[in-house]
């Protein structure tokens, strides 16, 4: 016969058990778990040789696009940082973009700084930034930020990296209509983010950052 004191530690076993369980759904989504993906940086040269951004720039671009998608679970991290040749410094055509995709990391998130990016639909216009896939092979797409870019302009093309596009909403990260108030992901956003990382993390497609 099963003594009173082991059916009593079963019992306390159980309701932590449960207590758990009630916890993690009262908390809902948001305690889904963080998935860190890895960002390859690379900062062209410019004509002197110099890098067209410095580091803090880059970073200040990176801490801007972690706190809009933390919320979604998304964590950002640089895992690399290098320069690119100074022929990849003005991106003036679409060729110029996918030339840009021999430069690509495996398994990384890659975001290539510029000191500018024309346009291809208006070429008297020049683009803060853009997302970009190579035309001939698609799946290998890739970020492309200008030097003169303000500083949420890199979350907004990863929104569209991870799967968004554009909203008509002021002040929303994918939007193009500013007031000067801070810019947030709406709650669909962060949802649609949430899964599109859930779908990355599964594919293995990236490594762990
Ligand atoms: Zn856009």
């Amino acid at each position: 016969m099963v003594s009173r004191r082991v059916l009593l530690a079963a019992a306390g076993l159980l309701s932590a058990g449960s207590l758990a369980s009630r916890l993690a759904r009262a908390a809902g989504p948001a305690a889904a778990p963080v998935r860190a993906f890895p960002l390859s940086i690379a900062v062209a040269e410019g004509d002197e040789g110099k890098p067209v951004r410095d580091e803090a720039w880059v970073d200040a671009q990176i801490a801007e696009a972690a706190r809009l998608f933390e919320p979604a679970g998304v964590a950002l991290r640089k895992a690399a940082s290098r320069a690119l040749s100074p022929r990849f410094s003005r991106i003036e055509t679409r060729a110029d973009r996918d030339a840009l995709a021999s430069a690509l990391e495996a398994r990384r998130i890659n975001v290539m700084i510029v000191a500018s990016l024309r346009d291809v639909d208006d070429p008297r216009r020049f683009r803060m930034g853009v997302h970009w896939r190579h035309r001939a092979t698609p799946e290998r797409r890739f970020v492309i930020v200008a030097a003169h870019a303000p500083p949420t302009v890199l979350a907004h093309e990863l929104g569209h990296f991870f799967g968004l596009g554009h909203s008509g909403t002021d002040d929303n990260v994918m939007s193009y209509s500013r007031t000067g108030a801070p810019v947030s992901f709406d709650a669909a956003q962060i949802e649609a983010i949430r899964s599109a990382a859930r779908r990355h993390a599964a594919s293995k497609a990236f490594d762990p950052a």
